[in-house]
């Protein structure tokens, strides 16, 4: 619901916003290279994922 700003205090505005901060993304390694990729994607670097490269790299192909 839409309140006039002058309404919500600088302490409303702010705890609203504690919740507002980025969590860190977590990261495993790639079995196949070892690089750092985010869980249930394809690894940027080898493209690889489930134990075989589905995308083509350049460095590979
Ligand atoms: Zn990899």
């Amino acid at each position: 619901m839409a309140v006039p700003k002058k309404k919500i205090s600088k302490s409303r505005r702010d705890m609203r916003r504690a919740h507002h901060a980025l969590k860190s993304q977590s990261r495993i390694e790639c079995s196949n290279c070892g690089e750092l990729k985010r869980p249930h994607h394809v690894c940027a670097r080898c493209g690889h994922y489930d134990g075989r490269e589905v995308v083509e790299t350049s460095t590979g192909a």
